[in-house]
């Protein structure tokens, strides 16, 4: 497996890197266990003040960084700067709340006296995807360094730029050797790693064939795991929805990343009083789109990030209108010299067509039309993911009703889906399981250690059920 950066714009080799032999592998295997057993006898506090240091080199660094993404994956450069900022904020918040997240629990029991304290795990391994190379990375490595447990990580091979960039960042802002490592390994390392009984957690954010390999070989090991997967995340606007708000995002929506988002709205789905507005609303900020150098302010949707991306996208395309997809608006771009793929919208998707089961990884949207609110939450349902969603509607309260019954790990009520640090995020069903940010994307690698003390004189048995469990 070559780790090679092709910028996306030019289709030009940028650089290729080495793999890491195994003998490197084993040296940070080393070096970030013994890390691992000074930091569990170690306060947090420090490391929470290294990590406010990892928040101020992003920011101090934004361009720099920025550029780095643009050259790995084509990204705009101002939806880069915004993934470096993101990436700021994730390590400020949890420099800032760790401490309180981690805190002692007391319980009460007839046993006397017990709490939960939080403790490490051990090393975390890492596999992360290329479409937010720093983000991703980040969700992960911010709640685990604080908590203590060191990360190693392959990252995508598309992005092996953003890979180095991210690790040179952490060590420059204080973090000791061993405290997030990048490794340039093919999947059979990866599988020797997750064996490795120094290694006590998996997290992986990438396709729903990777999570199955990757769950697998974790399962095997008896390993904890995290997984973040792909989504079909629908766009629901009922009938009084105030369709002005929803023209402010419907591009953005679906265009964003150029539309390489697993959580961007996939499947726009409109009741019949609203569908030719919102179809309209569509094409028309869909025309707006405009092509070009990722570097260039002018320029608002990027190129796809690699030329097998757009070719696994225009398969997909066509076997949607083979199975009788309408195509009505756009036409699919089939130039292979470039990696630009001009938004198209499909209509007329019915459950026999494969789209109405695919996740269209770039700017692809779908419109499905439903008679009322029940429909619509029956087609958002009717699916295999279960990553995010929104929900638009002139009454919040009842829309948000509606958002309880959409079967998927996270919904937005008349807002565009965006990502903040305390908001959790991840899915059900093929969308994988776990969570990253907030409260709970702390909780995913640690150890809920519960103490109990007895603060009697002698051994009570009589009332601990001692002689049964
Ligand atoms: P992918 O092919 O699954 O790759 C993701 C990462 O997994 C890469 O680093 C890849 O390495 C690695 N990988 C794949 N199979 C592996 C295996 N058997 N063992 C070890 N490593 C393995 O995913 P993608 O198609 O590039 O990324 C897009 C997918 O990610 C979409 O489905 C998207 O929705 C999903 N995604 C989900 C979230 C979320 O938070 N839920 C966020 C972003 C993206 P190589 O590059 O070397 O193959």
């Amino acid at each position: 497996m070559a780790y090679q950066t092709i910028n996306p714009y030019t289709n030009k080799v940028v650089k290729t890197y080495e793999n890491h032999d195994d003998a490197y592998v084993e040296e940070t295997l080393t070096k970030a266990h013994a890390l691992y057993k000074q930091w569990r006898n170690e306060p947090v506090e420090g490391r929470a003040k290294i990590l406010h240091q990892v928040s101020q080199y992003f920011t101090d660094n934004s361009d720099e960084l920025a550029r780095v993404l643009v050259e790995d994956m084509g990204k705009l450069f101002e939806e880069a700067k915004g993934e470096v900022a993101i990436c700021a904020a994730i390590a400020e918040y949890y420099a800032a709340q760790g401490e309180r997240f981690l805190e002692k629990e007391p319980i009460e029991t007839v046993m006397g006296y017990a709490h939960v304290e939080n403790h490490s795990m051990g090393i975390v391994m890492a596999v992360e995807p290329w479409n937010f190379p720093f983000y991703q990375m980040m969700r992960v490595f911010a709640p685990n360094f604080l908590v203590g447990n060191p990360l190693l990580y392959k990252h995508a091979s598309n992005t092996p730029g953003s890979a180095v960039a991210f690790e040179a960042a952490v060590k420059a802002a204080g973090a000791p050797d061993g405290a997030c490592v990048n490794l340039f390994i093919n999947y059979d390392q990866v599988n020797k790693i997750i064996a490795d009984i120094r290694v006590q957690g998996v997290a992986l954010t990438g396709s729903e064939r990777a999570g199955k390999e990757i769950a697998a070989e974790a399962g095997r090991n008896l390993k904890k795991s995290s997984l973040e997967l792909g989504g079909s995340d629908p766009f629901i606007i009922l009938d009084d929805t105030n369709l002005d708000e929803v023209n402010k995002i419907i591009g953005k929506a679906r265009l964003y990343n150029a539309g390489q988002v697993c959580t961007s709205s996939k499947r726009f789905i409109v009741t019949e009083k609203n569908y030719d507005k919102v179809l309209q609303m569509m094409k028309d900020a869909f025309s707006k789109a405009k092509t070009g150098d990722p570097l260039d302010p002018n320029t608002s949707l990027a190129p796809l990030s690699t030329n097998k991306a757009k070719a696994g996208l225009i398969k997909k395309v066509q076997a949607a209108l083979d199975d009788g997809a309408t195509l009505a608006f756009g036409e699919v771009n089939e130039d292979m010299d470039n990696n630009f793929f001009e938004p198209i919208i499909l209509t007329d998707i019915d459950r026999d067509n494969s789209a109405y089961w695919t996740e269209f990884f770039g700017p692809v949207g779908q419109i499905y039309k439903v008679k009322d609110e029940q429909a619509a939450i029956d087609l958002a349902n009717d699916s295999n993911y279960g990553l995010g969603g929104i929900v638009f509607g002139g009454d919040p309260n009842h829309a948000a009703e509606v958002a309880g019954k959409v079967e998927t790990g996270m919904v937005f009520v008349n807002n565009f889906g965006g990502t903040v640090p305390e908001l959790p995020f991840g899915g059900i069903k093929n969308s994988g399981y776990g969570r990253e940010l907030g409260k709970l994307g702390i909780e995913t690698f640690v150890n809920p250690e519960m103490i109990m003390v007895n603060e009697k004189d002698y051994v009570d048995m009589d009332n601990t059920f001692g002689g049964f469990v």
